[in-house]
């Protein structure tokens, strides 16, 4: 069985580690078919329209405005490089800002045809606690402004739905669908919160969009991946595409755990997986 791997970083990002080269040498050692390499779209472009920004070190977060040009250049010379040995997808993760549609747009259009995909984001929450990334280690002391774990959940999960609702914010997956249990922070109100994702899901395949199985979480304090087995079910009930990702930010990290996630996926009952070709879906049967 040969595996897809969609979400992967790179050093450009100012957080991963090793060159675009170095993740696609080791998926072709790992005998992946598919490399999406999908490092996160820059947020400097916000920083004006978003004062609070200034106190998320954006610039750990993504490549900066002026990589984008040779990061895609890039690509192109190492898609013909090893063009017989896998194939290589061009991609963003990208994070969705209410209101930053606008400004977003005008940065992506330059790039967004020669794009296969695009992966739509949360990281950084805007409510009770300011502005932090929930996903930040560093941060957690701004969990204790909310009155439970629960609040965190719904104000990512409403984060979600205005993404997937926006009609100018590109996406075509939804990442890491469960991504506050990072540190294993566990929900209060367990229906609550499912029928909050549920909403959201429902909302993912009314929209046409797909949800990323992301193999990441296993190598977090919640040793769990994104999404929890009870949500993909939901996933698998609601007949939502699903796509493996790794979230890779080190090259060993490549198609990590895929192989134990493709039989837990199996068993669930699913028997296909979406791929993508500028930001075209198919199926391929697993
Ligand atoms: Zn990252
Ligand atoms: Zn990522």
């Amino acid at each position: 069985m040969q595996y897809e791997d969609w979400h992967t970083h790179n050093a450009l990002c100012r957080h991963a580690v090793g060159s675009v080269e170095d993740y696609i040498k080791k998926a072709i050692e790992f005998n992946v078919d598919l490399i999406g390499i999908s490092d996160h779209f820059p947020y400097e472009y916000l920083s004006s329209e978003i004062p609070s920004l200034g106190d998320i070190p954006y610039e750990e977060y993504a490549m900066p405005l002026y990589d984008l040009e040779s990061y895609i250049l890039q690509l192109e010379n190492l898609r013909e490089k090893y063009i017989d040995q896998i194939h290589v997808k061009f991609a963003f993760e990208i994070d969705y800002f209410k209101h930053q549609d606008y400004v977003l747009n005008k940065y992506l259009k330059k790039y967004i045809d020669k794009l296969d995909y695009i992966l739509g984001s949360v990281h950084v929450l805007f409510g009770k606690a300011g502005t932090f990334a929930f996903d930040d280690g560093r941060f957690l002391n701004k969990y204790k402004e909310y009155s439970g774990n629960d609040e965190i959940y719904l104000e990512f999960y409403d984060s979600l739905q205005n993404m997937i609702k926006s009609p100018t914010f590109e996406l075509d997956i939804v990442t890491h669908f469960d991504l506050p249990k990072k540190f294993d922070k566990k929900v209060n109100d367990k229906d609550k919160i499912m029928g909050k994702a549920i909403e959201t899901l429902k909302l993912i395949k009314k929209h046409d969009l797909t949800v990323e199985i992301n193999t990441s979480g296993l190598r977090k304090k919640v040793k769990e991946q994104y999404p929890s087995i009870d949500i993909i079910k939901s996933i698998y009930d609601l007949d939502i595409p699903i796509l493996l990702g790794s979230d890779a930010h080190k090259p060993e990290e490549v198609a990590y755990e895929f192989k134990s996630m493709t039989k837990i996926l199996k068993n669930i009952g699913f028997n296909q997986l979406a791929h993508f070709k500028k930001r075209k879906r198919s199926n391929v049967e697993i």
